[in-house]
């Protein structure tokens, strides 16, 4: 199995420009180490109050996928999330949807699969992707940032198990990832999940699609019985919206239906949900289970 190492291969932008720090072949398998959201620089010792603010999301990669084109869909299948043994939650001015005055941290071990919040207060665990995506098709965008190349999607589905398709923008896709949380609620509320540290085995795979007509625009999850269509913009409203759009838009030509029957489909068992609320686009989800759409490429 290939390896990335975070310390070789640590980047803050997603960026058609950055050289590649690795060659995979589709179908290749990779273990992806990773920092948390911090760069690991926050414990016991380091607070919040010390950090560099300029380290912040860093995501391991770029990785180049042999074959990639502009235009292709790249199939990342995550197969595990191993963590480290702790992580931090912060809380700070800013941060997210309640007014908290003062940057407040809390490191949280990891045992026996649960998250010790504090000696009564114990929690299952939910090991999850925060910052996965390509390089974009214009100017390099932080990896504190979602957008249609994926990036900062904070969205609990992103789990071991999951199927992610991303569009590709530029000739190697450019993949990389970071971010893990070991658990993480929808919204984020409190603009941070539990940050860890750890490895991540993926698989990247191509779907060529020159000579097929579906093309996708913005990241797909499969998940056992969904697939959830991805949207981040300015606005709560418009990512729903729009991934509302584009999930009765795959309903009616799979299907071959009509917009109308594709509508009324969508509003009787499809789910709009939120993936998060405190990045610098929200990002939110239109969930199609696959009783009614089994098959999407
Ligand atoms: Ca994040
Ligand atoms: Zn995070």
């Amino acid at each position: 199995m290939k390896t990335l190492c975070a310390n070789d291969a640590t980047i803050f932008t997603f960026d058609k420009q950055h050289p590649a720090k690795l060659t995979v072949n589709p179908g290749d398998k990779i273990a992806i180490t990773t920092k948390d959201c911090f760069s690991n620089l926050v414990d016991e010792q380091n607070t919040l109050a010390t950090l560099d603010w300029n380290q912040i999301n860093p995501a391991t990669g770029p990785i180049y996928v042999k074959d990639a084109q502009k235009g292709d869909i790249l199939k990342v299948t995550i197969h595990s999330i191993e963590l480290a043994d702790q992580g931090v939650c912060a809380v700070g001015p800013g941060f997210g949807l309640v007014p908290i005055e003062k940057m407040t941290q809390k490191i949280i071990p990891i045992r026996e699969q649960q998250a010790i919040f504090s000696e009564s207060i114990h929690l299952p665990l939910n090991p999850m992707i925060g910052v996965i995506g390509v390089a974009p098709e214009g100017e390099a965008i932080s990896t504190g940032t979602p957008d249609a190349h994926g990036g900062n999607m904070d969205t609990k589905l992103i789990k071991e198990g999951a199927i992610l398709y991303f569009p590709i923008f530029t000739e190697g896709a450019l993949f990389a990832l970071g971010d893990l949380h070991a658990v993480m609620g929808d919204g984020e509320i409190g603009g941070s999940g539990l940050e860890i540290a750890g490895t991540v085995i993926v698989t990247l795979d191509l779907i060529k699609t020159a000579d097929s007509e579906l093309k996708i625009a913005h990241p797909i999850i499969e998940t056992d019985d969904h697939f959830a269509f991805i949207v981040s913009r300015e606005t709560i409203d418009q990512a729903i919206i729009d991934a509302t759009n584009i999930g009765v838009y795959h309903l009616q030509r799979a299907l071959n239906i009509s917009l109308e029957d594709a509508t009324m489909l969508g509003s009787l068992v499809c789910q709009a949900e939120i993936s998060q609320l405190v990045d610098p686009q929200l990002t939110a989800r239109f969930m199609v289970p696959k009783t009614l759409l089994p098959k999407l490429f």
